[in-house]
């Protein structure tokens, strides 16, 4: 079912049983969004219920941004729905979402501050309101994002525990295209060209992820080099960042850091801005002098 209004959405949750599964989109939908909505299913279960929403929020783009331009294909997504057995599709109007001026927004705190919210100043405030307004209006049990947006998510995940959100977040590995590309509204805008320059997103963190044995340095100069041959290729691909972090700070790993990582990497080809990670185990790097290894002398 497809509900335009806040009250058509209202409406339909009365008749939803539990639990209740949000999948959040700006639409277009694409193969990694389905995965989210077959992740959604199998949590809800037969007699719980799947509410999808598409809403491209204007309060997350900034000024220059592909705001105007993003795909908008709401009769296929509710096609796609209905394949995937979703039982609510929401796709609000701006006015229905924001009814009035938007005065109170989610301050994502220090982890918003970082990479994507460095390259995009504000854009994690708007994510974290429209997301927190959604939770407000579907009232879900479990709310499913995806790990391609792996600080959007962190983000998501501090939000519901620091405000006590009643709502359990679940996640979805990234999905990728045959050739490595993971999967994305945004890479309906690329030339044949354009893509084979994109693939380097993909191939450069698998180049960083082969070197994870060899510590920090050897994964960003791995990923680094792919990255550099892309800048030469044409059209070129224009790195924003590459950079290893603490899954759980987001910040900067150091060259000793052993354990769990991120590897993130966002670029431009031609006008179009991708990002992609992969989450990484670091292998303890060797001793120096000795010292720590087994059957060492003390
Ligand atoms: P979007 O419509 O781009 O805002 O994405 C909606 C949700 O789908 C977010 O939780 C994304 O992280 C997730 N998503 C987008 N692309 C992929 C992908 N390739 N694999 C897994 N999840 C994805």
């Amino acid at each position: 079912m497809l509900a335009r209004t806040r009250a058509g959405l209202a409406a339909a949750r009365a008749t939803l049983r539990s639990p209740v599964v949000v999948v959040p989109t700006m639409g277009a939908l694409h193969d990694g969004h389905r995965a989210l909505l077959r992740r959604a299913r199998v949590l809800a279960g037969r007699n719980g219920s799947v509410v999808v929403s598409v809403f491209v929020n204007p309060l997350q783009f900034g000024v220059g941004e592909d705001l105007d331009q993003y795909p908008r294909t709401l009769d296929d997504d509710v096609a796609v729905c209905g394949l995937e057995h979703v039982d609510v599709v929401f796709a609000p109007s701006y006015r229905q979402m924001y009814p009035r001026e938007q005065l109170i927004r989610v301050s994502p705190g220090p982890i918003g501050a970082l990479l994507e919210g460095a390259s995009r100043p504000g854009f994690f405030d708007g994510v974290l309101t429209v997301v927190l307004k959604l939770m407000h209006l579907v009232r879900p049990d479990i709310a499913v994002f995806g790990e391609k947006d792996a600080q959007q998510l962190a983000l998501v995940r501090a939000m519901a525990a620091d405000l006590n959100l009643p709502v359990a977040i679940d996640s979805v590995p990234t999905v990728r295209d045959p050739d490595g590309l993971a999967t994305s509204s945004r890479n309906r805008y690329l030339s044949d060209a354009e893509r084979k320059t994109a693939l380097a997103l993909c191939v450069a963190l698998e180049a960083g992820a082969a070197a994870s044995q060899d510590g920090p340095d050897a994964v960003l100069a791995a990923a680094g080099a792919e990255l550099a041959a892309a800048g030469r290729a044409d059209p070129p691909f224009a790195v924003d960042y590459l950079t290893l972090v603490d899954p759980a700070t987001f910040a900067a790993v150091g060259p000793e850091y052993h354990g769990e990582a991120l590897l993130l990497v966002a670029g431009t080809v031609g006008t179009t801005r991708l990002i992609d990670n992969a989450r990484l185990s670091l292998g303890a790097p060797e001793p120096q002098d000795g010292a720590g290894r087994p059957g060492a002398a003390p």
